[in-house]
């Protein structure tokens, strides 16, 4: 790939002029607060600048005419919500959403489910990993993972730090086209991206912050795999994860209650606790959804409801 900057210049000596009339399209690879690197269809990269808050983010198609930016529709948005209850947009046009988790640390109660149904809400297909398989703890938890998940979503078993068990990651991830990770500090995230995507060089086992490390600058990057696909990273999604999901979504999305979408709940916005005539108890009762899952679903309600309340008083917005 060429790389050349349309600011200063310093690419190579016989650059063409740049033509203001021609209209280029292209993708944005990496986000650099006040600036964007876009890969354009020809193959050539060039930095162009953009406001600070231009809402343009990695992954977004954009038709390039002399300095100016103009973004293409988005397929799908992926957004994170930080400490301070603000939603960002982390990244467009993703199709796939990796959530991982290791048997050390163990993930936090309902992270996985709350994790999958913000990834259907967004409209990305979402798959598990399971890290650190390397570990013995590792197999118990492989095991008790395909039995809730496999029946909804894909579960990898693999070890970043090893380099074992990653080609059938790689395979989902060339069909997958797009993808981005998300889990708890200390999973095993940037090790993960590390020995995917060779020149990523992550600090492992950092608490990443900017203004730190070789990332100072560099906010967003899309990476493309050998194989195929690409994998997105933004240190901020890595540290704080995915905007919180609505009762709505919870209801609608929870994994293993796909089967109540063919025999629907007599009322649309059925929270499938005690309402009558309700699709999901009646799987419990059946046993096809089991008891310990239904309860799961039982315990984030009680947490997204009272999140929701919280929201409402702080006035946050979705
Ligand atoms: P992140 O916070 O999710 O980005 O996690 P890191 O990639 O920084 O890794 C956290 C810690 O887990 C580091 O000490 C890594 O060396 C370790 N780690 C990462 N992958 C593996 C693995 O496959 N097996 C084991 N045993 N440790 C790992
Ligand atoms: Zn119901």
């Amino acid at each position: 790939m060429k790389k050349k900057n349309s600011k200063d210049g310093s690419g190579s000596k016989n650059q063409k002029p740049v033509n203001t009339e021609q209209i280029r399209k292209g993708l944005i690879v990496a986000h650099r607060g006040v600036a964007v690197d876009v890969v354009f269809d020809d193959g050539e990269c060039e930095m162009v600048r953009v406001k600070r808050r231009s809402g343009h983010v990695v992954g977004d198609g954009v038709a390039v005419r002399g300095e100016v930016l103009k973004r293409l529709p988005r397929r799908t948005e992926l957004r994170r919500r930080d400490a301070r209850g603000a939603v960002h947009l982390v990244g467009a046009n993703l199709d796939v959403l990796g959530i991982v988790v290791a048997p050390r640390p163990a993930p936090p109660s309902g992270f996985i489910d709350r994790a999958i149904v913000a990834a259907r809400v967004a409209n990305l297909q979402p798959f598990v990993v399971l890290n650190k398989s390397d570990l013995d703890a590792s197999a118990e938890l492989f095991a008790s993972l395909l039995a809730t998940y496999s029946s909804a979503v894909s579960v990898f078993s693999l070890s970043a730090s090893k380099g074992q068990g990653l080609d059938p990651l790689l395979d989902f991830l060339a069909e997958g086209h797009r993808g981005a990770f998300v889990g708890t500090s200390g999973v095993g995230k940037s090790s993960l991206l590390n020995v995917l995507c060779p020149g990523i060089d992550l600090g492992v086992g950092e608490i990443s912050e900017y203004g730190q490390g070789r990332h100072t600058t560099t906010v967003a990057t899309l990476n493309t795999l050998s194989g195929g696909g690409e994998l997105i990273d933004t240190p901020g999604f890595r540290d704080f994860g995915l905007v919180d999901i609505s009762v709505q979504d919870l209801s609608e999305h929870f994994p293993g209650f796909e089967k109540a979408r063919d025999s629907t709940c007599r009322f649309r916005d059925c929270r499938h606790r005690s309402e009558p005539g309700c699709a999901v108890v009646e799987l419990v009762t059946q046993n096809q959804v089991s008891a310990e899952r239904y309860e799961n679903y039982l315990e984030i309600l009680q947490e997204v409801e009272a999140a929701e309340e919280e929201t409402r008083r702080r006035g946050w917005k979705n």
